[in-house]
This record gives structure tokens, sequence and C-alpha cells, in this order.
């Protein structure tokens, strides 16, 4: 288990706190460049107004859209929002954001339980 390369891997439990310090930097470093970020997620959907005699109620149907449709979870309610492209460009980048920024956490959080086992155990040996 000395000659293994670096190969990023989460499960490999690295025995260099150095190492592990030199990859937690890297991931902080990637965050500070992190753009804004959202929940959520889109739909591109088309819709049925329902009204008598609208276009969406004939035969065959003609339903209105394409439509960008952003749905998120705002205190347990879900809420739903039109989009235009542009604007739905721009979410499409923030719920990206959004899960690198998730992502990157969760690889910080278990980089930090392998350097805290490490350190601890330097602790005990030391007293
Ligand atoms: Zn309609």
């Amino acid at each position: 288990m000395e000659d293994t390369p670096d190969g990023g891997k989460d499960e490999t439990m690295a025995d260099d706190i150095d190492q592990l310090t030199r990859r937690y930097r890297a991931l902080a470093a990637r965050l500070s460049d992190l753009g804004f970020i959202s929940p959520g997620h889109l739909a591109h959907r088309y819709t049925y107004c329902g009204k008598p005699g609208c276009r969406c109620q004939a035969s065959p149907p003609r339903p209105h859209g394409p439509y960008y449709q952003l749905t998120r979870k705002i205190a347990g309610k879900t809420i739903t929002r039109r989009l235009n492209d542009a604007q739905a460009a721009r979410y499409a980048e923030w719920i990206a954001n959004q899960r690198e920024l998730r992502a990157t956490i969760a690889e910080m959080e278990a980089i930090s339980g392998q350097a805290a086992e490490l350190i601890l155990r330097k602790d005990t040996t030391t007293t």
C-alpha cells in the first residue's frame, strides 16, 4: 500500500496528514471560485391551461410551450416558476454550482474524518 498513486479516490485511506491537508486545501480553493448557487431543478415542459375553446383543448390538442419550469422547495413548500430560455440557462448554472458545492463539502468532510483519526492517534501516542 506504499506505492499507490494518488488517484483521488475517496475510499483510499491516506496515511499522511500533509497529503490530506493538500487535498483539503485544493477543495477549499475550488469553493472560493464558485458562483451563485440555487436549489431546485429545471424541467422543459408543455402545459394545458384547461380553458374551454383554447387550442390546448382542441382535437388534436396543441399544448402551450414548451416552457422552462423551475421547481424549488422553500420552507417545505414546493414552488414552481416559469422561466424564459435566458433565465433557464442562468438557473441551470446556479443549480450545477449548488450540486458542486454539496459534492465538494462531502469530500472535505470525508478527508477531515480521515485526518481526525490520524491526528487523534498521534495525540494518544504522545500523552
Ligand atoms: Zn390553453
